[in-house]
């Protein structure tokens, strides 16, 4: 007979958003499941955030020795590369984490369940575990599943065609790497490789890159792949595979082209995980293909949450991770709303990308009236020091103009995305310009760089 559990708070899915719901209900005396049916640390953990800055990591540091460089360093033989080796380094951070996950909620005693959940009704899930079938029943279900690639119909994932997963596994370096889609974790994939000695050739169907970014941000990476020979092709649409297996594309003129790569890496986009695990038994709403939730990640069924990829754009770590937390404290009593004005995105691409808050087409199409003003890190002592300078990069604030208060901040430069924290503080803290003018910025960083661009937006500024 099928073993029985019932508890306060059963969470589904171990990823970013799960786990750290489980360890605040935990923490705040809620007794709480986990089901997990892969590994602890989800998406972000296992396949996504950590390994993929793992290789974009060791792609950097490897470049960094085969590149020539102004500096006057160099060394007599060309770099070697073993990849089956650098995975094996990803994997042991990889494992570290995970088994890290594993620990915290052991300590926060909250008991695991390995297996996939299937649910029957709202509140009631089975699960096939190693040692039999367990069902749990609950008075609050969260639900976080996450996300899964996007295939396209004419690429099936299988063989040499391949997701961002597969690729952070790579076991040989491929000759020519093809991506299909230049989104942040193509172009963070292909650049990585690109350091790496692939040829990178990108397609994609939007005539820019990063077309969720505006263009003054996205011009530097531009500028980086066009330095590096990516080659690319905007406005370009795939078609297949030849009979030589070769991928076809018609470009932006309406050619026919074909492409000779031994990986075709398909970074078209992810989509919630909502099939497979009885969904439709729970009488949640959709919106579109998510779950539809509102400010406190509230589902249309009483007492089920949702939270992460699962409930829509941003489909990002620290996103998943704080909805988490909230529905914790809201089950244990607290009043909580999910504000997502401070959600940074960043794109570990070369250079990097950081956007907090409103974009001046975002400002402008709120009806906000605001000012945009911008600093370059070409002016900036640190950004020199760390060869940073000239690749275009800049920090840039957008605020209101009647009461100054910052609606956006963004940048993009080597190294920015350690800048995202602060970004998102001052979005969080509702700062006005003179709030980040009149913070002493520490002498030589990058984060200097935004204390004088509030200058520049009050009309003071010192080093331009
Ligand atoms: C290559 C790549 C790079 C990325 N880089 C970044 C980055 O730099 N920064 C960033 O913020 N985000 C990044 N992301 C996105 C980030 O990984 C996700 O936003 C985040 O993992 C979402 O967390 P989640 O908890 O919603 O879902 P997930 O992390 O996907 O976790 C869902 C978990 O639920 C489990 N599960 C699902 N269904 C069931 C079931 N029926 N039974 C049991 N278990 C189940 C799954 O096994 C999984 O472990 C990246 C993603 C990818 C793919």
């Amino acid at each position: 007979m099928a073993e029985t559990r019932h508890a306060k708070v059963l969470v589904l899915g171990g990823g970013v958003g799960g786990y750290v719901a489980a360890l605040r209900a935990a923490q705040l005396g809620l007794d709480t499941v986990l089901v997990e049916g892969e590994r602890l640390g989800g998406t972000c953990l296992i396949r996504g955030c950590i390994p993929s800055k793992a290789m974009i990591h060791a792609a950097g540091r490897f470049a960094d020795i085969a590149d020539g460089n102004a500096l006057g360093i160099g060394i007599a033989v060309p770099p070697t590369l073993d990849l089956a080796k650098t995975v094996a380094w990803k994997d042991g951070i990889v494992d570290r984490l995970s088994n890290g996950v594993a620990g915290l909620l052991s300590r926060a005693k909250v008991p695991i369940v390995e297996g996939w959940a299937v649910f029957s009704d709202a509140k009631t899930c089975t699960v096939a575990t190693g040692d039999g079938r367990i069902t749990l029943t609950a008075e609050h279900v969260i639900l976080s599943a996450g996300s899964e690639p996007v295939a396209l119909p004419m690429l099936p994932f299988g063989s040499d065609i391949i997701s961002s997963t597969e690729t952070l596994n790579l076991a040989t370096l491929p000759k020519h790497l093809a991506v299909v889609g230049a989104g942040y974790i193509g172009l963070e994939l292909g650049i990585a490789f690109r350091k790496l000695g692939s040829d990178v050739t990108i397609i994609e169907m939007a005539d820019r890159i990063l077309p969720r970014y505006d263009a003054q941000l996205a011009r530097p990476v531009r500028r980086w792949l066009d330095r590096h020979k990516v080659t690319l092709h905007l406005g370009a649409k795939v078609v297949g595979r030849d009979a030589e297996g070769r991928l076809a594309i018609d470009t932006a003129k309406g050619d026919r082209l074909v492409i000779a790569a031994d990986k075709i890496l398909v970074t078209v986009g992810r989509r919630p995980r909502t099939e497979g695990w009885g969904l439709a038994a729970l009488g949640v709403d959709r919106d579109g293909p998510f779950v539809k939730v509102d400010d406190q990640c509230r589902t249309a069924m009483r007492n089920v949450w949702a939270i992460g990829d699962l409930v829509g754009e941003p489909m990002l770590a620290h996103k998943a991770s704080a909805q988490g937390a909230m529905v914790a404290e809201i089950i244990a009593g607290e009043r909580r709303h999910f504000d997502p004005a401070s959600v940074a995105a960043v794109c570990f691409t070369e250079p990097e990308i950081v956007s907090a808050g409103m974009s001046p087409d975002d400002a402008k199409a709120a009806g906000e009236d605001a000012l945009v003003a911008s600093f370059p890190f070409s002016a900036s002592g640190r950004a020199l020091t760390l060869e940073a300078g000239d690749d275009g990069g800049f920090v840039r604030i957008v605020a209101r103009k009647s009461d100054q208060r910052v609606l956006g901040i963004q940048a993009v430069g080597s190294g920015v995305a350690e800048l995202a924290g602060e970004f998102a503080h001052a979005l969080a803290m509702g700062a006005v310009l003179d709030d980040i003018a009149g913070t002493i910025h520490v002498h030589p960083t990058l984060g200097e760089a935004l204390g004088e661009a509030a200058l520049v937006a009050l009309g003071r500024g010192l080093h331009i």
